[in-house]
């Protein structure tokens, strides 16, 4: 996003926050956890799993001084320690926020806008699918950090990496995550491997996240396979293989 549409968000009432980089930690050689100190702005948040964030990052290639807004997913948020943090996959195309979070140091500022859409869960839910990507398993440590001990939670990723024990995994009695190797197209291994395993329960909610196509091949499994309806299931589109967020 260029630096105007920074203007139209302001006009739009999104107000920015200023956040620090306190400390950074990598779990594996792609997978990087950025903790940020902002006490004003998480006294504010009302956490609830998936809250993310628009950060605004430098965009060197648009110009000096450009920056662009890129998502991001709230983990491990402590109000009484006035930070938050969040997990970014290092991924080999560049890109401003990848590239940015590659060579964060400590005491870096920027800024930070909230545009909060709450996920609603129905009443009632004793299970709870969670499907998707590298870049959606911090949304899963939030959904993992949240959810009550009475409700069984699934987990699904896709992924072609092979260090998948070394990342985050919030400890959660009764959690099964499942590691899917990409096959072919992407996301049809992730939608192979959830017809095979699940079938149609009451009370599920079933959420996914991801590359857009892997999006796109998780739906109908969990319409027409699982017999989940809008209220039962959510799906968003996080990246575009081979298209810049802008
Ligand atoms: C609501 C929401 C929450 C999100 N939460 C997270 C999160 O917590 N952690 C996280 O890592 N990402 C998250 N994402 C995805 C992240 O915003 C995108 O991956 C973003 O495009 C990265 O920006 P960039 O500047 O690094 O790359 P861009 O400039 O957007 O893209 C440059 C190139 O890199 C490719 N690319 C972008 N992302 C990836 C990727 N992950 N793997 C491989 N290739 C990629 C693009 O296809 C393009 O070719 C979230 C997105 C949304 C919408």
């Amino acid at each position: 996003m260029a630096n105007w549409q920074r203007g139209v968000l302001r006009l739009m009432g999104v107000r920015n926050h200023a956040v620090e980089v306190v400390s950074i930690k990598d779990f594996t050689p792609w997978y990087r956890r950025i903790v940020f100190s902002a006490p004003e702005f998480v006294r504010g948040l009302d956490v609830f799993p998936t809250l993310w964030l628009r950060l605004w990052v430098p965009n060197p290639a648009r110009g000096e001084g450009e920056v662009s807004q890129r998502g991001y997913t709230f983990v491990d948020v402590r109000p009484g320690d006035g930070t938050f943090a969040l997990d970014f996959v290092l991924h080999e195309t560049a890109g401003p926020a990848g590239e940015w979070a590659r060579r964060a140091e400590p005491g870096e500022k920027l800024e930070a806008a909230l545009t909060p859409a709450k996920i609603s869960v129905p009443d009632g839910t004793t299970a709870v699918l969670l499907a998707g990507d590298a870049t959606a398993l911090p949304a899963i440590t939030s959904w993992l950090a949240h959810v009550p001990d009475t409700v069984a939670v699934r987990v699904y990723l896709e992924d072609s990496h092979d260090d998948h024990l070394a990342l985050p995994q919030e400890p959660r009695a009764g959690t099964e995550f499942t590691w899917v190797t990409p096959d072919g197209e992407r996301g049809a291994a992730l939608a192979a491997a959830i017809t095979a395993a699940e079938s149609a329960a009451p009370d599920r909610y079933a959420w996914a996240a991801g590359e857009r196509s892997l999006v796109k091949a998780v739906r109908p499994v969990f319409r027409d396979h699982l017999g989940l309806d809008r209220s039962h299931s959510f799906t968003q589109s996080y990246w575009i293989e081979g298209r810049s967020a802008g």
